[in-house]
């Protein structure tokens, strides 16, 4: 048992339900990117651990680059601001690129990135989140491979933080009120 779980109110999602997913995922990308060489983009820093256990289901040559944006402060808020902070090193110019994102609230970040990266020229650009937040969502967007939908509430673990924490929680988790008290977002 974490020592974290004392902060934690509820499991939304269990390390068994995301590993089983996430396989399931693993298993569709190999099927559907059969015969290329897909360059999977994470986004930093929540996407690592949902990468990190993607790529390991995907059945194929395929590799791995990262970016990092800005939408958030350390609050729970979006501040609509998106900046790229790190760019990619490879060129996806032609390229079969799959985005991994840890969650999509408003959409809005990933929208903006889908503009810049298809600006770009890939082969094919596709998203993979592992978690959703329907009744959030400000902009469309066409999710090939998504985990799960979560309500309208702030999670925490497998990748995800509060304020730089939580992210080696192995489920996602509900943090108790408390936790944020003093947040001004
Ligand atoms: P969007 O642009 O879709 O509103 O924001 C997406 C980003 O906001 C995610 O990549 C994540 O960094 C952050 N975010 C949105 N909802 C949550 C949440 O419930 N928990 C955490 N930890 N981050 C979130």
């Amino acid at each position: 048992m974490s020592s974290m779980m004392p902060d934690v109110q509820e499991v939304l999602i269990s390390s068994e339900e995301i590993e089983s997913k996430v396989s399931e995922i693993g298993a569709r990308v190999s099927e559907d990117y059969r015969g290329e060489r897909p360059l999977l983009v994470g986004i930093l820093r929540g996407a690592v651990v949902v990468m990190s256990d993607l790529m390991r289901n995907i059945d194929l040559p395929c590799e791995i680059d990262f970016m990092d944006i800005s939408s958030y402060g350390t609050g729970t808020s979006s501040s609509g601001v998106v900046r790229i902070l790190k760019d990619l090193e490879e060129d996806i110019t032609g390229r079969h690129v799959l985005i991994v994102e840890d969650i999509i609230d408003t959409g809005l970040t990933l929208s903006y990135l889908l503009r810049s990266l298809l600006a770009r020229k890939p082969a094919s650009l596709e998203i993979c989140a592992l978690l959703s937040k329907p009744s959030r969502r400000r902009v469309e967007l066409d999710v090939k491979y998504l985990g799960f939908e979560v309500p309208d509430e702030f999670v925490v673990g497998y990748g995800l933080d509060y304020a730089g924490a939580y992210r080696n929680l192995p489920d996602i988790c509900v943090l108790k009120p408390e936790v944020f008290s003093g947040d001004e977002g």
